[in-house]
């Protein structure tokens, strides 16, 4: 086999840099877009429709040993279903699948393929796994966008949970993460706001559509949503047209320095309160002046023009946050199944978060893609480099240390607190009262000895964080305001009022001290089913990315690292040095190491004794049998046993004198 053609490049006789970045090249240009490093797979995006997914493949790759057909995404849905049902001699077992890449790498593509594969593999057609399928659009449009990076960009984070019994599957639920809400509000040149928007619009006439700001330009996505939705589907386009006309608001300031609405956009005004369902004055006022209590005593201070539109543009937010919030909970009440209590369920979670990003100006949810992505590289050290090694160390093997990238001291760089707790950088940001202007010193001085962190000197509050993927410089004004999601009661009390009904639920909930987000008693319609969704009281953030870390270190991984080839979105092109820098901040030269010269299936005693009772079980071997803690046999089974290890060891004789004649051979 020609070297570039080598499927897995743990097998790579000569290892380096370039050998690694020209076997890649080489597999590509033969549209080999998936290679595997040992167990790894990597996935290349062709940016264009390859022969690769049809029903006979997928038919191929269903129970098969992973090195008897070339690599492929389909193989990792098999062995992650595999060993979850404990085929594969380590015993049943949660998995993950945790799929990483940068923006456009095809992350979500590689999820759908693996979702699809999954359900072919439970064989059964039933109406959930249909549903499992179908939801997909629906996230889509109100999570993705079309940015410079992507065409659907997802702008949001997820773990699908698919939940089986025995080997077929009963529920499925997504956990979504960090919502990038600002999109609703302020796209970047070239970028678009959600596919939603444009779906809504897509039934209207062009001038109307031109009335919008929030949207910039159109177009036109088809997208079902009656499969889903029933008699809320009219409440929530009536929110969203609501966020829409919201947008259209402008402020100017009067003779006397208040602030109030433009004449222009009085009727948007009207329209925002009408589609919302509250009272105009009401809005008016959560627009132009904020409430606090002191004392018993409600104050009111009015707003200037720039807080005017920063209240309108969270109010934008943080009611789209609510309804995607609703989107998902609703997927998830339709997935969520009836389970027979007596059976146990086993899960495979599937990881598609954005990745790592720098751009002209970071801003704070940059920081937050940045900091989960730093936690996922952890996870993947972890499992790669720390675990593995460690055994070999505790079990007594001879073994050579193959260092790594550690990107721990960015994680616990403020507090030596457990990882999966706790996001050094997050605790500080929430738990310190910091306001804008002292922000940034406060971290100069927190973090000036940490060697990820660099101070800025600049009269902007300017920071540098080095992260595992290069160096980033965020920009922190508006840090602290974007960061708090609690909403201002008067808003609360707003929408708790408003006479829609979708509307009234999503805000009649309270933060719990655990952090839940729980339904309050409120004035709403019986039928409608309470929200609950998880939400941390400090930082939403950290609270779901440990939750989401505490499973994962509990199930056993498989890895998908997503390759860009190109910036243009172009197929069969390669831009190697584009191609190289995300080799290299993924390790997975350092992974191709560990992976040839390490020992990946470490299984235990016990476990590697059941496996050889599964041997024996395909053997001519009858009559004998498995007690819960010795072998029962028959007389004459010893006799026979002996017979079949003389063969077993017969067969290991002449796999050593091979193993021997070949490195003879490769020495000289
Ligand atoms: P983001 O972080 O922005 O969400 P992503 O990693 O999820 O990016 P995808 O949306 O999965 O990226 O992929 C981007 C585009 O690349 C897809 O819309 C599709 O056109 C193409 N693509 C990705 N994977 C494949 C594939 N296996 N075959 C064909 N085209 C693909
Ligand atoms: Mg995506």
């Amino acid at each position: 086999m020609e070297e570039h053609l080598q499927e897995d490049l743990a097998s790579l006789s000569d290892l380096d840099e370039k050998s690694l970045l020209e076997s890649l090249t080489g597999r590509f240009s033969h549209n080999h877009i998936y290679t595997y490093i040992g167990d790894i797979l990597v996935a290349v995006n062709p940016f264009k429709q390859l022969p690769l997914y049809e029903k006979e493949v997928s038919e191929r790759y269903k129970c098969r040993e992973k090195s008897s057909l070339p690599p492929h995404i389909f193989a990792v849905a098999d062995r992650a279903y595999q060993s979850m049902l404990g085929r594969l001699g380590t015993g049943p077992k949660n998995q993950c699948i945790v799929i990483s890449g940068e923006s456009g790498a095809g992350k979500t593509e590689s999820t759908k393929l693996l979702l699809r594969q999954l359900m072919e593999l439970c064989r059964a057609n039933s109406q959930l796994e249909q549903q499992i399928l179908q939801v997909n659009p629906l996230l889509e449009a109100f999570g993705n966008a079309q940015t410079v990076m992507n065409d659907n960009s997802s702008r949001f984070g997820k773990y699908i949970q698919l939940r089986f019994q025995n080997s077929s599957v009963k529920g499925a639920k997504i956990n979504e993460y960090l919502l990038e809400k600002s999109r609703v509000v302020h796209q970047d040149e070239g970028e678009r706001n959600f596919h939603i928007f444009y779906c809504m619009l897509a039934g209207i006439s062009p001038q109307d559509k031109e009335m919008y700001v929030f949207v910039v330009h159109c177009v036109k996505i088809c997208i079902d949503l009656n499969s889903v939705m029933t008699q809320e589907k009219v409440d929530m386009m009536t929110i969203l047209a609501g966020i829409l006309s919201l947008g259209n608001i402008t402020f100017e300031t009067t003779d006397s320095d208040a602030v109030k609405v433009s004449e222009k956009s009085q009727g948007w005004l009207k329209a925002t309160a009408g589609q919302f369902g509250v009272q105009e004055e009401e809005l008016l006022r959560c627009l132009t002046c904020t409430m606090s209590v002191t004392r018993g005593e409600s104050i009111h201070r009015l707003h200037n023009q720039q807080q005017a539109e920063d209240a309108r543009d969270s109010i934008a937010k943080v009611v789209y946050g609510r309804v995607f919030g609703w989107i998902v909970s609703k997927i998830n009440e339709l997935l969520s199944h009836k389970l027979d209590s007596d059976v146990a369920l086993s899960e495979i979670g599937i990881l598609d978060i954005f990745g790592f990003e720098n751009f002209a100006v970071n801003r704070f949810e940059q920081l937050c893609i940045n900091l989960a992505n730093e936690q996922l590289q952890f996870f993947f050290n972890h499992h790669i480099f720390l675990m593995e090694q460690n055994e070999y160390k505790e079990e007594g093997i001879q073994w050579e240390t193959i260092t790594f990238k550690d990107n721990k001291p960015i994680l616990v760089g403020y507090r030596s607190v457990p990882l999966t707790r706790c996001l050094a950088l997050f605790e500080l940001f929430f738990n310190l009262q910091a306001t804008d202007g002292n922000f940034v010193d406060k971290l100069n001085s927190k973090f000036k000895a940490n060697p990820h962190f660099e101070v800025v000197k600049s009269h902007s509050p300017l920071f540098t964080i080095v992260h595992y993927a290069g160096k980033v410089q965020y920009n922190a004004s508006g840090f602290l305001e974007k960061n708090r999601d609690n909403i201002p009661a008067n808003i609360r009390a707003l929408f708790i009022n408003s006479v829609t009904p979708l509307l009234s639920v999503l805000f009649a909930a309270t933060i719990s001290r655990t952090g839940t987000l729980m339904p309050r008693k409120a004035k709403v319609c019986s039928t409608m089913k309470p929200l609950v969704y998880h939400c941390h009281a400090k930082c939403p953030m950290q609270h779901s990315l440990a939750v989401l870390m505490e499973k994962m270190f509990a199930a056993s991984p498989h890895f998908v690292r997503c390759i860009k080839p190109n910036s243009s979105k172009l197929p069969d092109q390669l831009d190697s040095k584009l191609v190289m820098d995300q080799l290299r901040y993924n390790g997975l030269l350092e992974t191709i190491r560990i992976r040839r010269e390490g020992f990946s299936w470490r299984p235990f005693f016990k476990e590697f004794v059941q496996r050889c009772i599964s041997i024996l079980n395909t053997t001519e071997l009858r009559g004998w049998k498995c007690g819960s803690s010795r072998l029962f046999f028959k007389y004459w089974h010893q006799e026979e046993l002996a017979r079949l290890l003389e063969r077993l060891g017969k067969a290991a004789v002449v796999i050593q004198k091979n193993y021997h004649a070949m490195s003879c051979r490769r020495k000289y």
